[in-house]
């Protein structure tokens, strides 16, 4: 099936702007891209549209989508072992399938072609993602509760094995940090994923406090440390958070590891802003979310929004400009082996059309400035496009939206009656 996108203004990874050209998509993969191309299949007129790369979140708890609201005004502390965990313990299959495709619908609808998730039951999060046409690494995430891992690594491995060639999913394994998980788990862990050949994703340093305790439990390591220590920085790491990084911790960090930012997470929970800010020159910052538990939404957009405000804030305007953070929202794709986040022939179309010309945009002196800090990815990406099929299409889903949001909402009203649960498991 071919698709010919016609006379659109392309905005490339770089932020670069390209106007009135034409994208050719042939079988999933950009097959074309300059003036007057013609094409045997479908034509869509694309005319003072602006297409782009799609966007990507390098951090997510997509099951979790289903505890959207569920607590607010809360500490990081409460929001978790009063607010979260009583709820989250009791979570059925159906209850993590269908927060799952919630937030797959959600993400699509935001422009995100592309996810990095981080849960258990990794198989139910993998079929909501095949059955809405999103892209996804998953990380089957390992506790280890009691220094024992072996069930959880033989389902993680189990995981991998079936999902490795799916051109949809891509497996890798998820210690779940160096706080839950001990040493000798970490280090059980992390082997697997250089005996399987896959990358990690973990959540490091997210709190003040979690540094502090890993000091004072680990001889003064830091978290870095203590995961560096474990091996994990020999394979390629996604880094939840990472927000409380100190300089001492820059020695351990390599080419293929990427820090997922979460902003919105941290300021409605009240973690301060931490050392990333300053270190951001010598990290790979990408954009996350931390699920919509937390951050109330999917929206990569509205995160590296606030990651350049909060990053302007105190006399620093000239800093974080319109490019630098458009490199972060695509820098994602760098990490994922979907051979996506550019416009160029040999490239997945994986791609989101802009309507500019809204109400939240319009006048568009800079088409970056217009994204950036205007526009509702909701609402202004009319179009969303995974392996050249039409995900969203004149700013409607092709699938049923409907009944992804019923299923979801008994799930939540259903557990919300059953109740509280064990609390103080951990953290
Ligand atoms: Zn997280």
């Amino acid at each position: 099936m071919k698709t010919l996108l016609k006379g659109g203004n392309l905005i490339d990874e770089n932020g670069n702007v390209i106007t009135d050209t034409d994208i050719l998509i042939d079988d999933g993969i950009i097959a074309d891209i300059g003036k007057d191309l013609t094409c045997d299949g479908q034509t869509v007129d694309c005319t003072g549209k602006f297409i782009t790369p799609g966007f990507v979140s390098m951090h997510a708890h997509s099951p979790m989508n289903i505890f959207k609201g569920i607590a607010e005004d809360v500490n990081i502390d409460d929001w978790f072992n009063k607010e979260l965990w009583p709820y989250e313990s009791k979570m059925t299959d159906e209850d993590i399938y269908r927060g799952a495709k919630l937030a797959c619908a959600e993400m699509i609808n935001n422009g995100i072609t592309a996810f990095a998730d981080h849960y258990f039951k990794s198989d139910l999060i993998a079929r909501a993602c095949i059955e809405t046409g999103i892209k996804a690494d998953i990380a089957y995430t390992v506790y280890g509760f009691g220094g024992d891992c072996t069930r959880e690594l033989d389902r993680a491995e189990k995981f991998f094995l079936q999902y490795r060639d799916n051109r949809l999913i891509s497996p890798r394994m998820g210690p779940h940090s160096p706080y839950i998980c001990s040493e000798d788990v970490l280090r059980q862990v992390i082997d697997k994923a250089k005996q399987l050949g896959c990358g990690i994703h973990i959540h490091i340093s997210e709190t003040k406090a979690q540094v502090e305790q890993s000091k004072a439990d680990h001889d003064g390591l830091t978290p870095f440390a203590v995961v560096a220590k474990a091996g994990g920085f020999d394979v390629p790491c996604i880094v939840g958070h990472g927000l409380w990084i100190e300089p001492e911790d820059l020695k351990f960090i390599r080419e293929d590891t990427c820090f997922a930012v979460s902003p919105k997470t941290y300021m409605k929970l009240g973690m301060y802003k931490g050392g990333l800010w300053d270190m951001k020159d010598k990290l790979n910052i990408t954009s996350g979310n931390d699920g919509a538990a937390s951050s109330n939404s999917n929206d990569v957009l509205e995160q590296m929004r606030l990651f350049a405000l909060l990053g302007k804030w105190n006399d620093n305007a000239e800093q974080f400009t319109l490019k630098e953070i458009w490199k972060y929202m695509m820098n994602g794709h760098r990490f994922l082996p979907f051979n996506s986040g550019k416009l160029k022939k040999g490239y997945s179309a994986d791609l989101n059309i802009f309507n500019l010309s809204s109400i939240s945009c319009a006048p568009v002196y800079n088409p970056l400035a217009a994204i950036i800090y205007s526009a509702q990815a909701a609402t202004d990406i009319t179009d969303v496009i995974i392996n050249g099929k039409f995900v969203k299409r004149n700013g409607s889903l092709t699938f049923d939206r409907k009944e992804i949001i019923d299923h979801a909402s008994r799930c939540a009203k259903e557990i919300y009656r059953r109740g509280k649960g064990v609390s103080k498991l951990y953290f």
